[in-house]
């Protein structure tokens, strides 16, 4: 790496291809895993367009106000509890990094954006894995899928009451066989949950089914309690079977209350 960025009193402008200009060092202080770090870095300003940056932010990772490692665990602290009990004591008590609640509902809130928009669109979170699918008496593998939606209390801007919001908690699993130890019903799941669509929640489902090895020729048996926007069939078919699932003779809906 070059000395704290500086790569000659001149380098080329990342935005418009002319000479810019090396202006000095200037300091920026960064949350880390091991407390606040000063960080002494050249900075360049191009005089042709006005930019002006600092290369090794860009390259060390480190434009945000906290390292990689420190934003992971501030997230990780943030899902736990209320952000103000993540801050004071989650957080204090098991790294020793001190940030502000409101450093964690930012930092918790915009790793969380990011997930859900790489969800969206369709990118893998999980690297996808071949589960070994339990066979049902004909040799079938079966895979379970499971969708329910839970009510979220909202809170206005400036605490004013506000309608509650659905989320959506849908799950793709593979049960152990009947005869398998208590402790181990479960040998394998992946969850999902946010406030988004039917339509959403469904496509996403049906990634996750892809990344764990569902193909179209297992039985796949969907779990719903058929409440609240899953009353009509239809929509029962839409999040389960579609184009994933499915040999739709070979698709149990069970409906538990
Ligand atoms: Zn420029």
């Amino acid at each position: 790496m070059r000395k704290k960025g500086y790569c000659g009193s001149s380098c080329v402008c990342p935005e418009c291809g002319e000479d810019a200009d090396f202006k000095g060092y200037a300091s920026k202080t960064v949350t880390s895993l091991l407390g606040p770090i000063e960080y002494p870095r050249a900075y360049y300003h191009c005089d042709h367009c006005h930019h002006g940056w600092f290369p090794t932010d860009e390259e060390l990772g480190l434009t945000e106000r906290s390292t990689l490692g420190a934003r992971e665990v501030i997230a990780l602290a943030g899902v736990e509890d209320a952000f103000a009990v993540s801050a004071e004591r989650v957080l204090q008590r098991l790294s020793g990094i001190s940030v502000s609640a409101s450093t964690v509902q930012r930092v918790t809130e915009t790793v969380g954006d990011k997930l859900a928009a790489q969800r969206q669109h369709g990118d893998d979170i999980t690297p996808g894995e071949s589960w070994d699918w339990c066979l049902d008496a004909k040799g079938q593998r079966v895979a379970y899928v499971s969708l329910d939606a839970t009510g979220v209390p909202q809170q206005g801007p400036h605490a004013e009451r506000a309608d509650g919001r659905m989320a959506w908690v849908a799950s793709v699993f593979n049960p152990a066989p009947r005869d398998a130890p208590a402790k181990r019903r479960l040998r394998q799941v992946r969850y999902l949950s946010g406030l988004m669509s039917l339509d959403q929640i469904g496509k996403q489902l049906r990634h996750e089914c892809q990344q764990v090895g569902v193909s179209r020729d297992d039985v796949v048996i969907g779990l719903t309690d058929g409440g609240n926007g899953l009353e009509d069939s239809q929509d029962q078919a839409k999040w389960a079977c579609p184009e994933l699932c499915v040999r739709q003779d070979l698709l149990k809906l069970s409906l538990v209350s």
